[in-house]
């Protein structure tokens, strides 16, 4: 996109060189230090951000409270309502916000509308559950005595989000907390603060049109207002998503004031091919898996498990195709893999490989930064002689760990055997070995798929890993129950008072 493109996107999307980055109902004028947000693709200014100071953040906390109590007060079929209009608004700004999601965090263009398409999807699952938010009832031990639980809206919610998904893990959380009747404040990441500013306008027009509280708060920063947003006590549940060093400390913070987080962090994803697997379709999941979205995925494929009696053909036929993989600017339609997010990205790449290779690890293709503008890389396959050290950390780019395996125990130990456990896949055409992959004596991961790959999960269910993942659970299925808090209700309609267990406490 040339400069006059740029801008006439910035222009329909409400955009300006020069934004703030708070928001508490109206845009504040802070005066935080600025932030450049940067065009991966070729590594120059897009426009430039004014960061939310601690003062800022204050306000939109304030705020937040205050537009927590107006909207519990609207019933949750209405709020689903508000809720499927953003939905509209989305579909009507697919186009020009799946742009902006290219432009900033440099995934294709045809992830960037599936980026946009993942927030609709979120939308028209979360209209659904405004009318499904179910308790259950229970039969009370004592006569004429009713018990149930309800489920009521559970106040501020924090949010803090990653940049490989600038704006779907927002609508994930915003999109269910809003039919729960939660306010949310938004710390999207410094990286990618353009595609947040915009978001946060399209929702707010939808609010605004139906007089309904700001519920969508705004504050960009780096760690630092992260760290304020954490610690705040009027908060009670922080959904944070991102590294593990992040979720570690966010975790704590938050558990030291015994409040809730949700947390969804790095993965480290195993791809296993037996020896009886459609090779062609694992080829296609092992390709999209490693190499799809620059290897920037929290479900790319980082360890490729190859079964030896077929090992040897399935990398011959990966280190002919991975040079053929187009490379270049992702807004043009024929571009495979765009650029990486910034220069560390690529010095933590070179490091990583360089490690393995000191690890006893062999680079069969790739291994180099591409010499153009911006923050290119070839996708890398790297042999190693087995779980090696750096095989068991997540290195945020594309480089793909490839392993021998003899038989199917063997390789479930070493597949479990990381500290990670978000995503994991098998290909097999053997039921018994899909129904072991599967079973609680199979992947340890909190998604396990059979011949599809690690990476493109839909909303429809729980979405999330164990380990250093972190635990928690988004999207779809009762992920919901996390931005709500539990009431169980007893009501006695007797003319007694009788205790529970039998207990006598008479005078
Ligand atoms: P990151 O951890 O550097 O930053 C994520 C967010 O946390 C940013 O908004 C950042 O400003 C904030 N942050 C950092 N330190 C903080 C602190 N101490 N307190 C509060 N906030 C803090 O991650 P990133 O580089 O933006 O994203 C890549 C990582 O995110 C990868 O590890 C990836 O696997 C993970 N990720 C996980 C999921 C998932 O659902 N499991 C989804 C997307 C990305």
């Amino acid at each position: 996109m040339d400069k006059t493109e740029i801008n006439a996107l910035l222009n329909e999307l409400g955009l300006e060189a020069e934004n703030s980055g708070a928001f508490d109902g109206t845009w504040l004028d802070t005066q935080g230090e600025w932030l450049e947000s940067t065009n991966p693709t070729t590594g120059e200014v897009i426009a430039k951000v004014r960061q939310a100071t601690a003062e800022d953040y204050e306000k939109v906390a304030a705020q937040s409270v205050e537009a927590f109590r107006a909207w519990r007060e609207w019933p949750a079929p209405k709020r689903g309502e508000i809720v499927r209009q953003i939905g509209d608004a989305l579909r009507e700004y697919k186009d020009p916000l799946g742009q902006l999601v290219t432009l900033e965090m440099g995934k294709i263009y045809s992830e960037g509308l599936g980026e946009v398409q993942e927030m609709i999807d979120m939308a028209d699952l979360a209209v659904g559950m405004s009318r499904q938010l179910f308790g259950k009832t229970m039969h009370s031990e004592r006569f004429q005595h009713r018990m149930y639980e309800q489920w009521h809206p559970l106040g501020p919610v924090g949010i803090i989000t990653a940049f490989n998904f600038p704006v779907a893990v927002w609508a994930w959380n915003a999109c269910v907390a809003a039919v729960c009747g939660d306010s949310m404040i938004w710390k999207p990441s410094e990286v990618t603060p353009l595609t947040a500013i915009a978001t946060t306008k399209i929702a707010q027009a939808v609010l605004e049109e139906n007089d309904a509280p700001p519920i969508f708060g705004l504050a960009i920063g780096g760690r630092d207002i992260g760290e304020v947003m954490t610690a705040d006590s009027r908060l009670p549940l922080i959904s944070a998503t991102g590294s593990v060093r992040m979720g570690r400390a966010v975790g704590q913070v938050v558990a030291g004031r015994m409040a809730r987080s949700l947390l969804e962090l790095g993965g480290n994803n195993g791809l296993i091919v037996m020896d009886d697997a459609d090779l062609d379709l694992a080829f296609g999941g092992i390709l999209f898996g490693s190499v799809g979205t620059a290897g920037q995925r929290c479900t790319t494929t980082r360890r490729l498990f190859l079964h030896k009696d077929i090992a040897a053909g399935v990398i011959e036929r990966l280190v002919k195709s991975y040079p053929t993989i187009r490379i270049g600017d992702p807004m043009d339609d024929n571009t495979l893999m765009g650029p990486v997010i910034h220069e560390k990205a690529i010095e933590d790449m070179m490091a990583a490989i360089e490690t393995a290779k000191e690890q006893g690890g062999e680079v069969l293709v790739g291994g180099n930064r591409i010499d153009r503008p911006g923050y290119f890389v070839e996708p890398t396959i790297v042999k190693v002689p087995g779980q090696i050290p750096i095989t068991c950390d997540e290195t945020f780019a594309p480089i793909l760990y490839v392993m021998e395996f003899e038989d199917l125990d063997e390789v479930i130990e070493l597949h479990n055997a990381v500290p990670q456990g978000l995503s994991s896949s098998i290909f097999t055409n053997s039921m018994r070995t899909a129904e072991r992959f599967l079973s609680h004596a199979g992947s340890d991961c909190g998604i396990a798929n059979v011949n599809i790959g690690t990476s493109g999960a839909e909303i429809g269910g729980a979405f999330g890993g164990e380990k250093e993942t972190g635990g928690g659970r988004e999207a779809g299925s009762d992920s919901w129950k996390a931005y709500m808090r539990r009431q169980t209700n007893t009501l006695n309609w007797s003319t007694e008072l009788p205790l529970a267990q039998g207990v006598e406490f008479d005078l």
